[in-house]
């Protein structure tokens, strides 16, 4: 496996890679939730007493579980989350008293708050700046399993090429949205970099793929051993440091 073509190619995931997700999902997992919870209330008014509060009936938990619950059920699907949520709400809510017509579009509502909280988020403060330097050098590509729609924040613009893997069908540690993005940006692997936190979703895939790989260890497990092309970073703020030596070592 050639590690020693220059490199005109950087991928990047998002979630933990450029942002910290864990509060991100936490604030948007309760709030839709709970938006839920009191916009049927508000809707049911005096007819509440039939059915019982639905928070009451079916507390978070219970959406939790569903949701693993269904992902076994299709397992095709797994990686796309956005589509897991809105079927357990559909059949959560179905099972609460409301007609299947309703149950959809409470789902679907709930949904959109969802997506919507989900991109109140903030990247690392050096990232807007470091992917504006890095542009004028690579091309860059995104490829996530999550629902963040990077067309809706302001990074966007950084990003010619979006790989929604989970939307996709083919989530990562799946090949294919990697060779998509490759593809799409005019690369090969050994000519590309991945940027990613999870060891088996991020750095397995790329690496096996002949790709090298900046992995972002965010859980700081040193412990691991690091096979050739695959070099360790605390932060993305890093890798402007890691593209330069392996820049300098090319031209050793
Ligand atoms: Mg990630």
């Amino acid at each position: 496996m050639p590690l020693h073509a220059p490199l005109d190619a950087l991928t990047f995931d998002l979630d933990d890679t450029l942002w910290d997700n864990r509060p991100v999902m936490e604030h948007a997992e309760t709030g839709h939730y709970a938006w839920l919870d009191e916009a049927l209330a508000a809707w049911h008014g005096t007819h509440l007493d039939q059915n019982g509060r639905y928070g009451e009936r079916f507390p978070l938990s219970a959406y939790q579980a569903r949701r693993l619950e269904l992902a076994k059920r299709h397992p095709l699907r797994r990686g796309d989350f956005t589509w897991i949520r809105e079927r357990s709400l559909s059949e959560l809510l179905e099972e609460y008293g409301l007609p299947r017509s309703a149950a959809r579009m409470w789902a679907a509502a709930a949904i959109d708050r969802f997506l919507e909280l989900r991109h109140h988020l903030t990247p690392y403060p050096e990232v807007e700046t470091l992917l504006d330097e890095l542009r004028s050098r690579y091309r860059l590509a995104a490829i996530t399993n999550g629902n963040a729609d990077l067309t809706r924040l302001p990074l966007a613009a950084h990003f010619p090429v979006t790989i929604a893997a989970g939307e996709m069908l083919a989530p990562k540690p799946d090949a294919r949205p990697f060779l998509a993005a490759l593809a799409r940006l005019g690369s090969t692997p050994s000519r590309a970099l991945h940027v990613g936190d999870s060891w088996r979703e991020d750095v397995l895939p790329a690496w096996r793929l002949g790709m090298r790989v900046a992995w972002i260890d965010v859980h700081d497990d040193s412990e691991r051993a690091l096979p050739a092309g695959v070099y360790r970073l605390r932060h993305v703020r890093e890798l402007p440091n890691l593209l330069q030596r392996l820049d300098s070592t090319l031209r050793d």
